[in-house]
């Protein structure tokens, strides 16, 4: 039934079929087997390839394509591993790469193996043809985005900086992608993301049998602690780049941010707020718990996880707020920080992909937005490279793209990924 696969498309779909299950806290399937394939055709292009694997199976591969005009070079960066995947919620095999109704479907579909195939597929496109990019390009291929790029982004550009000389910019995922405003098409720009904390609380409490009066339990002091994060209401407090995209939204949609509120703007815009309500605020939710070994026993430690993701620089101040608000008796470390980023809205790459938007889809807006996730863009500021979040796919209004990420029933339409590997084409070619 699949007739004619686009090479984009069979590049998503292979990749898709390598399981590179990301479990997190160093656990995982391994990227290998995706790193080898896409390196092999970096490699059937005729570039040299740099292979990284600084644990077992957790491989990232780099290559420089020299361009046209030598200045200020361009990273286009993917990763390879995906969040894990329980079968027995998707209607197809989360990797099998199955095609159906005109989607591909599978773990990874648009986190991020579109844009991995997108990326090799214009590559392909300009270099198989005699052509060349108009920069110079480090083409990277990462492990371990999942958990923070630890074993991958990180590792990479801490330990081979050499492969990224000359670059300023860097464009990856999560940014470029169509939302529908109330029947008017429009893209989103990823110009920043939200900074990171991953956060452990403990409580500690005297061990016993369960049958006893003892007020000073653990799992009981954990949970009043863990509620309190949990509901905790953080105001909004708008950057440069969520004033912007809520004043546009209010504009398009016909809405005065002052008169109904932020929230009631961003909500307007229909699926597009799953992406942009948590990136008006700090958020801190609860996301794994654990205490315990026996009905009848009392633990003496209890513990939780905390996925906390603030405004881009506000780490400290949400982290003394977090102290107070669950009292001196919760211990708290900090497992994996990470910064925040927010780049501006303007300058030359910024204007090249409004006006190649602009050509691809005329009439159609551009606006900056703020991630409430992270990407390695964060691993490659640390080499002072503006990272912008643009892996352009043109969706149809009905599709809830924001629920695909890390999702059950993760799909992207073909013609989305044509799309984009056409506006990736005549970006890597004119800018
Ligand atoms: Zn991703």
């Amino acid at each position: 039934m699949t007739a004619e696969l686009s090479r984009t498309a069979t590049i998503a779909r292979d990749l898709i079929r390598f399981p590179s299950v990301n479990w997190g806290a160093g656990r995982s399937d391994g990227e290998a087997e995706a790193a080898g394939y896409l390196e092999a055709a970096l490699q059937a292009l005729g570039l040299e390839t740099h292979s990284f694997e600084p644990a077992p199976g957790r491989v990232s591969v780099v290559a420089r394509v020299e361009g046209r005009n030598r200045g200020p070079g361009l990273v286009l960066h993917g990763h390879t591993d995906v969040v894990p995947a329980d079968a027995a919620n998707w209607t197809v095999d989360p990797f099998g790469g199955e095609i159906r109704d005109g989607l591909l479907w599978g773990r990874g579909a648009v986190d991020m193996k579109d844009m991995d195939a997108m990326m090799l597929a214009s590559l392909e496109d300009i270099l198989s043809s005699g052509r060349q990019p108009n920069r110079d390009l480090t083409v990277a291929f990462f492990a371990d985005e999942e958990a923070g790029g630890v074993l991958g982004a990180h590792w990479v550009v801490d330990h081979h900086p050499e492969l990224f000389a000359g670059a300023t910019e860097a464009i990856s995922e999560v940014g470029g992608y169509s939302i529908d405003l109330a029947g008017r098409r429009a893209y989103l720009l990823q110009t920043g993301e939200k900074a990171l904390v991953w956060a452990k609380l403990t409580a500690r409490g005297p061990a016993s049998h369960g049958s006893r009066l003892i007020r000073d339990n653990a799992v009981t002091k954990l949970a009043e602690a863990v509620a309190r994060i949990g509901r905790k209401d953080w105001p909004i407090r708008l950057t440069e780049t969520t004033r912007s995209l809520v004043d546009e939204l209010g504009r398009l949609l016909g809405l005065d941010p002052k008169q109904v509120g932020e929230d009631a703007v961003v909500l307007a815009s229909g699926t597009a707020s799953g992406f942009i309500l948590a990136t008006l605020r700090t958020t801190t939710n609860p996301t794994v718990l654990e205490a315990g070994y026996k009905h009848n026993v009392i633990p003496d430690t209890a513990s939780a996880l905390i996925d906390i993701r603030t405004l881009p620089g506000e780490e400290e101040a949400v982290l003394a707020e977090l102290r107070e608000l669950i009292g001196p008796d919760i211990e708290i470390e900090t497992i994996h920080t990470d910064i925040g980023l927010e780049n501006p809205f303007q300058g030359p790459l910024v204007e090249k992909v409004v006006a190649l938007l602009g050509e691809h889809d005329p009439g159609a807006p551009v606006l900056p937005y703020l991630m409430s996730g992270g990407t390695d863009n964060k691993s490659l500021a640390q080499l002072g490279i503006t990272g912008y979040g643009f892996a352009p796919l043109q969706l149809p209004a009905d599709l809830n793209f924001p629920a695909m990420f890390h999702g059950v029933d993760e799909r992207v339409p073909l013609a989305s990924l044509d799309f984009g590997t056409k506006v990736l084409t005549d970006l890597l070619l004119g800018y």
